[in-house]
């Protein structure tokens, strides 16, 4: 048992500042399965090595790219992801059934406009993809006015952005527009354009597993179907590639999935595909919505009493910032699809604002100014701290639990002073009293409102005088 933990103690991500691990790593990265569309470089920028910086240049570079659920804009962000990550890219053909959906035929997009019959473009899709109804089928007609204002979504309470409108499933074409755009619009007839296709082809996602000392698992989600949005679709992924990036390097207890798929139906066909994984996964999270300037937000797992919840609700009481903890509803990402009562996976959704609620939500106005290096730096560090958590989360066995064996004698009183130490020594005595092989060290940490760090230290100097012994049980 000492054993094990010994190799434990220098396995689980001990240290947490970016970069720290990194310089103390001598080993290769871990094993990872598959063969991405293209191997991730070894030169590939380091996602975590400043604060934000890279991460928001990545949702830069992703910003024009026109995603939606199915066609070229998925496969071109997964083929920018695989400079970071190895992924997996899966292709799911249309018509395919996929628990109670059938896979979309895919929508592909290369041009749109309207324009004045004097040649000039008044909306075009080259200066914005907002500009045309997601999965808009294809057309090229010479309309009047009246007869195009059906199709023309604005927003009149914010009326210099477009709006992001889609219609997956109900075959229809429209243009979205700032609403003093189509103020403007004033001549009797207009040329309208939109050439897509909407031919059988693929679903696509990718998909990276880090394989840990486990094969029990932690399954990151994001979704990566919004077309140039930034805070809703491109934070998630940058913060998810950011993790598996940084995973990547350093030994862990748990094996990590990260998935990138659309919305809905990706998260639907992932399930479909992958009935076999589920049971293995023990702890779940959903990114999104994570790089505006809002506190912290985490929506609970379905059954919100999972160790992810608890290990994240403790995370973000250690925070010195603000944060909100709600509980799971059926709304929002594909933390509804994880945790549908089939299912039932424990998976929970971190953000910051949450959807729906910040005005820029699903406008022109969720671009790259919205979202900020040092938020996505936060929420990523945010990230890593729950991993730490659950990484180290064993239960453990006081092995002198009649009276309070004598620390002085042991040596573990004299390296003491300041306030760490006094955190230390808390700990400790918190250790040794809850340590019945019944609470975990998240359980203890959380009870005693002590710094991870301090538990941990206590931990291994408990285990290295074999006051401690840890059970071979995951925490319940
Ligand atoms: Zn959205």
């Amino acid at each position: 048992m000492i054993e094990k933990l010994a190799g434990g103690e220098q396995g689980y991500l001990e240290r947490l500042p970016f970069g720290a691990l990194k310089a103390a790593q001598t080993g290769q990265p871990a094993a990872h399965h598959g063969s991405g569309i293209s191997p991730a470089s070894q030169a590939a920028p380091d996602l975590l090595s400043d604060p934000g910086d890279a991460m928001h240049s990545l949702v830069k570079e992703l910003y024009p790219i026109c995603r939606s659920i199915t066609g070229d804009g998925v496969r071109a962000t997964l083929g920018c992801l695989s400079r970071y990550i190895p992924l997996d890219v899966v292709e799911v053909p249309t018509g395919t059934q996929v628990l109670d959906w059938t896979i979309p035929r895919e929508w592909n997009i290369r041009d749109a406009f309207i324009k004045r019959l004097s040649g000039e473009r008044v909306v075009d899709f080259r200066n914005s993809n907002l500009h045309v109804v997601g999965y808009s089928a294809p057309v090229c007609a010479l309309m009047s006015l009246a007869d195009l204002r059906s199709r023309l979504h604005t927003l009149p309470a914010q009326p210099d952005r477009i709006p992001y409108r889609t219609s997956y499933y109900a075959e229809t074409w429209g243009f979205c527009l700032s609403h003093n755009q189509f103020e403007s619009l004033c001549d009797d007839d207009y040329e309208v354009c939109i050439d897509s296709t909407l031919r059988d082809g693929s679903l696509t996602y990718g998909e990276y597993l880090i394989e840990g000392e486990s094969s029990d698992e932690v399954l990151i989600s994001c979704h990566v179907c919004h077309p140039s949005l930034c805070n809703d679709n491109l934070s998630g992924i940058v913060i998810a590639t950011a993790l598996a990036q940084e995973l990547a390097r350093r030994p862990t207890r748990y094996s990590y999935r990260f998935v990138f798929v659309p919305g809905t139906i990706g998260a639907i066909t992932w399930l479909a595909r992958n009935r076999s994984v589920l049971e293995r996964v023990k702890h779940g999270l959903v990114l999104t919505c994570l790089g505006d300037a809002g506190r912290i937000t985490y929506k609970k797992s379905r059954g919100g009493g999972a160790e992810i919840d608890r290990a994240v609700a403790y995370v973000l009481q250690r925070k010195a910032s603000e944060f909100a903890i709600r509980d799971f509803s059926p709304d929002g990402y594909d933390e509804r699809q994880y945790g549908s009562p089939g299912f039932n996976l424990p998976v929970g959704c971190l953000m910051r604002t949450p959807h729906g609620e910040f005005s820029e939500y699903h406008t022109s106005a969720d671009d790259p100014s919205f979202v900020h290096p040092a938020a996505l730096a936060d929420s990523a560090r945010t990230c890593l701290e729950v991993v730490d958590v659950i990484e180290n989360n064993w239960t453990y066995r006081n092995l002198h639990p009649f009276g309070e064996p004598q620390l002085g004698r042991r040596g573990l009183y004299e390296s003491l002073g300041g306030q760490v130490a006094s955190d230390f020594r808390l700990a400790m005595l918190w250790l040794l009293n809850m340590s019945d092989g019944t609470n975990s060290l998240l359980d203890i940490a959380a009870k005693a409102g002590l710094p991870w760090q301090s538990v941990k230290d206590a931990r291994r100097a408990l285990c290295r005088e074999g006051l401690l012994d840890m059970l071979d049980q995951r925490p319940v």
